[in-house]
């Protein structure tokens, strides 16, 4: 909502290599894709094309050859055609890939981040949006890799690699998230955010999913109330208790409408909220958070 942009933090660690790696592997196979497309689609012609040549030589052979036949064939009906053997080409059958793990993979997306801040607020102080998403972000991928799941992060830093190409479209914008997400393909997305609203006295935190025209939501319901549940329980004394919001098609959260896998997006509370805002930048509190956010993820996809 701050259309101004700050300056890039120098002390702040750079974007981890890996992370980088993923991304710029990322762009390349974008690139890729469309090029990969167009060849997949000369080889198909081609392809057929061969099919058919290799047909048309084996029908002209067999019959060439018919009548030699074989005498355990009666001859009564030379028309038959060719065993499969004879047309060279065995059909390929593919084995389906199986997994070679069971490791639960989630991803975990910190709202905003890089030249976008996300929301601010005088309670907030110079603290922003994205620094409180990447905080507790962090915390949360911590928890979840040491209670044994694989977890990938969309960015897990705001700090912007000196060496990054000049134009190079990073995953800042929410729109270019849900495509490197489905590209991840995660179990399942957390996305991570602050609100923000007029109303000073607005406050509270608020798991939003998205209810899909015409589709069963009933998993991603169970998932999202798991989450409410399990916060609800860390935040016993609240003045407002977290609440389940769910959205249909044309309301939900962009990210939440453009992934392949059950998804949630967390609202930790209003920065426009003085009480909301404190917590925020209590570290007991982001854990405490990161704790329950934990055990709902593990009420559904958790092995005990
Ligand atoms: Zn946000």
């Amino acid at each position: 909502m701050n259309p101004q942009r700050p300056p890039m933090r120098p002390n702040r660690p750079p974007m981890s290599r890996e992370e980088y790696m993923r991304r710029q592997a990322y762009y390349r196979r974008m690139q890729q894709r469309k090029q990969m497309q167009r060849r997949i689609a000369i080889l198909a012609v081609l392809s057929l094309f061969l099919i058919m040549t290799i047909i048309l030589i084996s029908v002209a052979l067999h019959r060439a050859a018919a009548p030699t036949g074989l005498p355990t064939e009666t001859s009564a009906d030379t028309q038959q055609t060719a065993a499969p053997e004879t047309t060279g080409s065995e059909p390929t059958t593919t084995v389906p890939a199986v997994s070679t793990t069971q490791q639960t993979t989630i991803c975990i997306d910190p709202g905003h981040g890089f030249d976008d801040p996300g929301a601010s607020s005088t309670f907030l102080g110079s603290t922003q949006e994205k620094d409180i998403t990447l905080a507790i972000s962090l915390k949360l991928r911590d928890e979840l890799t040491a209670r044994g799941y694989k977890v990938l992060m969309t960015h897990d830093t705001n700090q912007i690699p000196a060496d990054a190409p000049a134009g190079e479209p990073y995953l800042f914008g929410v729109r270019k998230r849900a495509p490197y997400v489905n590209e991840l393909s995660p179990d399942f997305l957390i996305s991570i955010h602050a609100d923000a609203f007029d109303d000073p006295s607005v406050q509270g935190a608020r798991v939003y999913y998205h209810s899909a025209t015409g589709k069963d939501n009933t998993v991603i319901n169970r998932i999202a109330q798991r989450i409410v549940d399990a916060l609800t329980l860390a935040l016993q004394g609240a003045k407002k208790a977290p609440l389940l919001v769910e959205k249909p098609d044309d309301s939900a959260y962009y990210i939440l409408r453009n992934v392949d896998m059950p998804a949630v997006l967390v609202e930790v509370g209003f920065v426009s909220n003085e009480n909301d805002a404190a917590n925020m930048l209590d570290d007991a509190w982001q854990t405490k958070v990161v704790l329950a956010l934990a055990d709902g993820i593990d009420q559904t996809f958790g092995t005990k």
